[in-house]
């Protein structure tokens, strides 16, 4: 399971990913895969994203934030 860090203020999406991967016909006639859930935050100046899946972040455990939805 993605490890994210907890000292650092997590934002969490629900949405679509392409695989990127060029015989995917779920991305390529549509939005792409899920929608699942991910995790973003900042290490440093940089942008670090972590896959969560299909349960909301609140029921995978992750929930220490009270703005999620
Ligand atoms: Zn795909």
């Amino acid at each position: 399971m993605t490890q994210l860090p907890n000292d650092q203020h997590i934002t969490y999406q629900f949405q679509f990913r392409k695989c990127g991967k060029a015989s995917c016909s779920t991305c390529r006639e549509g939005q792409g895969h899920g929608p699942y859930w991910y995790a973003y935050w900042r290490e440093g100046s940089r942008l670090r994203s972590g896959y969560i899946g299909k349960v909301s972040p609140e029921e995978a455990g992750y929930a220490q934030t009270a703005g999620a939805r």
